[in-house]
Order: C-alpha cells, then sequence, then structure tokens
C-alpha cells in the first residue's frame, strides 16, 4: 500500500515522571524504524479542535485535561496518567495528526497511514483520562471520519495487549463503528472479556490467556476478527497498533514476535484492501521494550507498505 508516517515533532514533549514506561525514547524507536523503511514523516499537524475532541469526550473531561496542563513539573490524572509542560500539546497534535491520516486515506494520497504519535490514546474514555491516555486518538480519528466525510461506517481494529476499554466506551454509542480488540485478559484495565458485545451488537473483545503465541493470536484474528471486517465492509479501517503483545514486553504476558506483526500489518492491510476501499489508518498505542517496539513497528510498517 501506499504508506505514510504522520509523526507529530509535538509528541516528544511529553514528558511523565523519570522511570515511568511511556516515555519519549519508545517514539524515537519508532522514528528508527520508519527511517530504516525509508518513509520520510510528516511532522506538523493542526492541533485537535475542541468541537473534533468533543465527539468523543464530554466537556467536563476536556476542561479538566486543559486545567491539568502544568506550566512546569508534572501534573497527575491518576496513579499512572501523567502531564508535564508539553503533554497537552502534544495529545492535541496526536489527535490532529489522526484526523489528518483520515483525510490522507480520503484524498486519496496514500492508502495507508501510520501515526507515530504519544501519548497514546485507547484508554481514555470519553469521561476520564486514565492508563497513560489523555485523549482518544483513534475515536476521535474514527468519529472525524463517520462526521467530517459522512462514511457510514467505520472499524477499529485494537491489537494492544492491553483492552481497547475507552475506544469501546465510545463505539458502544457507536453503531456506524464496528470495534475489535484482542488482548491479554484479565490484566489491565480488566474489561474486554468476550460478553461484552454492546447493545448494538458492534463490539467483539478476543481476551487471550497469559502467554499466548503467535499461532493461537493469529488463528484468533483470521476466525473472529478478519470475517466480521468483511461483513461489515468499513469505509475505512483504523488499528489501534500496540506493540505491547510482544514477548519481550515488560508490562504483559503474551508471547508474539516480531514476524507476528508483520503477520498483523499483511493481513490488515489485506483486509483494508479487500473490505475498506484500501483505506488504513494505523495509530501506534503500547509497546514498552524499545528494541522489540523498534523491530515489530518496523515489521508492521513494512508488511503494510508491501501489502
Ligand atoms: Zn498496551
Amino acid at each position: 500500500m501506499r504508506t505514510l508516517v504522520h509523526a507529530p515533532a509535538a509528541s516528544l514533549d511529553h514528558h511523565p515522571p523519570q522511570g515511568h514506561p511511556e516515555h519519549a525514547g519508545r517514539l524515537e524507536a519508532v522514528l528508527r524504524a520508519v527511517s530504516a523503511v525509508g518513509i520520510e514523516p510528516r511532522t506538523e499537524f493542526p492541533s485537535a479542535s475542541r468541537a473534533a475532541l468533543a465527539r468523543v469526550h464530554i466537556p467536563a473531561l476536556i476542561d479538566q485535561v486543559f486545567a491539568a496542563s502544568p506550566q512546569e513539573g508534572e501534573a497527575a490524572l491518576d496513579a499512572d496518567t501523567w502531564m508535564s509542560p508539553g503533554s497537552l500539546k502534544a495529545a492535541l497534535a496526536a489527535a490532529g495528526a489522526g484526523m489528518a491520516g483520515v483525510d490522507a486515506v480520503m484524498a486519496g494520497e496514500a492508502e495507508a497511514v501510520f501515526v507515530a504519535a504519544r501519548p497514546p490514546g485507547h484508554h481514555a474514555e470519553p469521561d476520564r483520562a486514565r492508563g497513560f491516555c489523555l485523549f482518544n486518538t483513534v475515536a476521535i480519528a474514527a468519529a472525524h471520519a463517520l462526521a467530517q466525510h459522512g462514511l457510514a461506517r467505520v472499524a477499529v481494529v485494537d491489537i494492544d495487549v492491553h483492552h481497547g476499554n475507552g475506544t469501546q466506551a465510545w463505539a458502544e454509542n457507536e453503531p456506524a463503528c464496528l470495534f475489535a480488540s484482542i488482548h491479554q485478559g484479565w490484566i489491565y484495565p480488566g474489561t474486554g472479556a468476550a460478553h461484552e458485545t454492546g447493545r448494538h451488537g458492534n463490539i467483539i473483545n478476543l481476551p487471550m490467556q497469559a502467554g499466548t503465541a503467535g499461532p493461537a493470536w493469529r488463528r484468533a484474528v483470521e476466525t473472529a476478527i478478519l470475517p466480521r471486517l468483511a461483513g461489515f465492509a468499513p469505509d475505512v479501517l483504523l488499528v489501534s497498533a500496540g506493540f505491547d503483545a510482544h514477548r519481550d514486553d515488560p508490562l504483559a504476558g503474551l508471547a508474539l514476535s516480531d514476524d507476528d506483526y508483520a503477520w498483523a500489518g499483511a493481513a490488515l492491510a489485506q483486509a483494508a484492501r479487500a473490505h475498506a476501499h484500501s483505506r488504513l489508518v494505523c495509530v501506534l498505542e503500547g509497546g514498552y521494550d524499545c528494541a522489540a517496539l523498534e523491530r515489530s513497528a518496523g515489521a508492521f510498517l513494512r508488511a503494510v507498505q508491501s501489502a
């Protein structure tokens, strides 16, 4: 697929406290992978507007994040979700880069856009910032696709090792979005059981046992996600691309390899080509072992590009 990378410069200015697993070095690792693949990223994007955020988040949450933004030092939104002076701008640029990704595939400038931004977003709920996430970048991009481009259907596939609770909380009230998450069950944030299918039936959850490796993970994607994507036929496919299901990741216990991420990139790109008008927007979420993140993100991106 003709592939662009959206890597907002502001994403490097978000600094949780020393020792926090979600640090700027992660994005530097992803950017090394992007450079090795030979793609020159776009780095400047309009900040997401309040109206764009409000398609997903309630006004009180938006106000809370803006008000918490510190002039200096660090401010905590909860025990693991922090803001530094650059964080608000980083979160707004991440959301802006995601929406610009949708705009690029809709305009036919590219078939795939990889949004290499931080902070991550998929744990941010409509009314609550949490799990390292301030605003829900992928949900904001999905809502933008529906509202701004007038699309009838969007799909979000979340392959981060943690359940995409925030995206699900939005999609539960948005039947035009099919949301599918494959994750390690019974770890943070504790949601994502298989019976959580949503009152509109548009939610798919595939909790995996600790230790699950590539073959079983791929089988679950093939049998429970790809056929639903084919049937739903979204106008654009978005992916919450977390790389923390890698066996080297320190925060969780699945056992994917670099090759599994190449497989995932190819499978999702082929699904986008066959069922989503060749429109794919992937948004970086987790991945906390920088060496594994660099290799897996590179493998994923290369596979998307050659699909
Ligand atoms: Zn994660």
